[in-house]
């Protein structure tokens, strides 16, 4: 059955002055930039919130994403100095600061021999110090360790980085980090791309154009990768828009040229980063709130047609917010998680790791069917 508004929430849509973007919604139309706006302003947030549940239920109906994986940061000595930045060190020998040595890597992964998991996320700070080699040599031998295992790994900031410091173009990076057993990439280091805000949060790494250039040119390569927006710092309601509009647009042009050759890849998933003010540059500012965690999800669920999933990352949202947001416009909770630090070290109070069933008996309790998928939205298994 096609999922439909209820007429309490046609009601509430009325009220709220959207009956407009809701005959857009019920029609499959694209919203625009305005009606983006719009949807951010109205004071109504159930209203918005089941425009973007009719979405989500259309796309996925009660099915309700996540995974098992294992973050590795192999160094979190960075030489870039963006203000949100909780995690990163700017040299060896700072206190905190570490770099992991291949058989400390590796052993990570040893560890979970007998514990499944399908997939490895890496994402690591721009070590000036460290030849390219450790990257590929890293990836190697985590293949080498469990070929089994899906490695999604370095954030479009890092391809920008090794390209410059490397003397590579973007291609020649994807391309030799691919051979060393990449499999896919992640969304990070999108920020928010408005050039008034990004000047402010990251004035020193990749700019808005070469984030969509690593990632366009990753979809000529076949390779699949996410994309994410940092909310709730500096940026104003219309900034995270125009940040959606440009990742749909990048996302109109990859899947119109993987139409004509099925090689090619897009992105697949789009995950709100909420921002988070512990010991980092930002701490005077509030955290963002439910609400606004909520509204962003529910926003980008309308706004991003053409990208399959939103992803509410438990570890920044918060068990509770998570689990609301999935009937608020996302369909995965990202996975068990095991070891994060990036929002750990910014104050996230959440667990360090969540077990398949804790997942499963968030997912159930919020109304919805758990299905477990690999990094691919592959089936592992219905739980
Ligand atoms: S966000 Fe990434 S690039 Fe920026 S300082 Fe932190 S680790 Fe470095």
């Amino acid at each position: 059955m096609t999922p439909q508004l209820s007429s309490v929430a046609r009601t509430s849509i009325q009220r709220a002055g959207l009956s407009l973007i809701a005959d857009k919604v019920v029609a499959g139309e694209r919203l625009s930039m305005d009606e983006g706006v719009q949807l951010f302003h109205t004071p109504n947030l159930a209203a918005v919130g089941a425009l973007a549940n009719l979405v989500r239920e259309r796309k996925h109906g009660d099915i309700s994403w996540f995974n098992r994986n294992l973050h590795i940061n192999a160094t979190n000595v960075c030489e870039a100095s963006c203000v949100f930045c909780s995690f990163a060190r700017l040299e060896e020998g700072a206190p905190s600061a570490y770099t992991m040595s291949m058989e400390q890597a590796v052993g990570r992964i040893e560890a979970l021999r007998d514990a499944f998991i399908t997939e490895v996320h890496i994402v690591n700070g721009l070590h000036p110090g460290l030849p390219f080699s450790y990257y590929t040599d890293l990836l190697r031998a985590i293949k080498a360790a469990r070929p089994d295992l899906h490695i999604k790994g370095f954030t479009a900031v890092e391809i920008h980085y090794y390209a410059h410091k490397y003397g590579m173009d973007y291609e020649g990076v994807i391309q030799a980090l691919r051979q060393a057993g990449l499999d896919s990439m992640p969304g990070g280091g999108a920020e928010i791309f408005h050039e008034r805000a990004r000047k402010k949060l990251c004035p020193d790494k990749v700019d808005t154009q070469g984030w969509l250039e690593v990632h366009r040119t990753a979809h000529r390569l076949g390779m699949r990768t996410n994309c994410t927006m940092l909310f709730g710092s500096i940026e104003r309601l219309e900034e995270r828009v125009d940040h959606m509009v440009r990742l749909r647009e990048l996302q109109d042009e990859s899947l119109a040229l993987q139409a004509q050759d099925p090689s090619r890849a897009a992105f697949q998933t789009f995950i709100p980063l909420k921002f988070h003010n512990e010991n980092n540059r930002l701490a005077r500012l509030s955290a963002p709130t439910g609400h606004d965690a909520l509204r962003t999800i529910a926003v980008s669920r309308l706004m991003l047609d053409n990208i399959p999933h939103i992803k509410s990352y438990w570890v920044m949202l918060g068990q509770e917010i998570a689990q609301l947001s999935l009937s608020f416009g996302a369909s995965d909770i990202d996975g068990t998680v095991r070891e994060e630090r990036i929002y750990h070290m910014a104050g996230a109070k959440t667990p360090q790791e969540l077990t398949r069933s804790q997942l499963v008996t968030l997912i159930r309790a919020a109304g919805r069917i758990p299905v477990e998928r690999d990094t691919l939205y592959n089936v592992v298994a219905e739980a």
